[in-house]
């Protein structure tokens, strides 16, 4: 996994994984009525439509239950040929807006960086947030590649009110299949040189991102 060019290329399943769930609502933000749970559970279940015709793509939840991310991991070592990504919302100071994309892997670089220049055509504010390499439970600890998403910011007033939208929630996951696709097809192809290694200090978040 640690070769010279070892994106993933040619799986055949994507295992998606919706944040939170049942007792854990994730970020409230600015949606009344859906915290992130329920945004993200949206998103993730368009992504699954968008991607159904090209992959065997399922969900880690399909509905409001709590699933410890353990558990979430364990299902990701039952994936087989797979990728798995993580979709969440973000929470932050109100100024704050744009999706960002948190790799570990070094066979998941290229798809973060797909996802993400995917993302910038459709969430304002993506340049500046970007890519992260991060080490969070779903980002490090499945046997297989794996990226999490935070598709934007419930926090932001201008944001929050965007992914209110079913068109823009829409938006998003073909974004995101996008990148998936062309991920499975090329690999790393015009991706460039992996970053060098650097210094990633384990979330401080207490959410399902730690
Ligand atoms: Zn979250």
């Amino acid at each position: 996994m640690y070769g010279d060019r070892p994106g993933a290329q040619g799986f055949t399943t994507v295992l998606i994984d919706p944040g939170h769930g049942g007792k854990d609502s994730g970020a409230r933000g600015r949606i009344r009525g859906m915290p992130e749970k329920v945004v993200a559970l949206d998103i993730a279940k368009r992504l699954q439509g968008e991607l159904s015709s090209t992959f065997h793509a399922s969900l880690t939840r399909s509905s409001d239950v709590f699933i410890p991310l353990d558990e979430r991991v364990a299902i990701a070592n039952r994936a087989g040929d797979a990728i798995v990504v993580s979709i969440h919302l973000n929470d932050g100071p109100r100024r704050l807006a744009g999706a960002e994309t948190y790799w570990w892997r070094t066979d998941s670089y290229s798809l973060a960086k797909r996802v993400q220049a995917s993302l910038r055509g459709v969430v304002a504010g993506s340049n500046n947030r970007g890519m992260v390499r991060r080490r969070l439970r779903l980002t490090r600890n499945p046997e297989i590649p794996g990226i999490l998403v935070e598709c934007g910011y419930l926090s932001n007033a201008n944001e929050a009110d965007l992914l209110s939208s079913p068109g823009y929630r829409g938006r998003i996951a073909q974004a995101i299949a996008r990148a998936i696709r062309e991920q499975a097809a090329n690999g790393d192809a015009g991706m460039g040189p992996l970053p060098k290694p650097i210094y990633a200090p384990p979330s401080k978040a207490s959410d399902a991102r730690s």
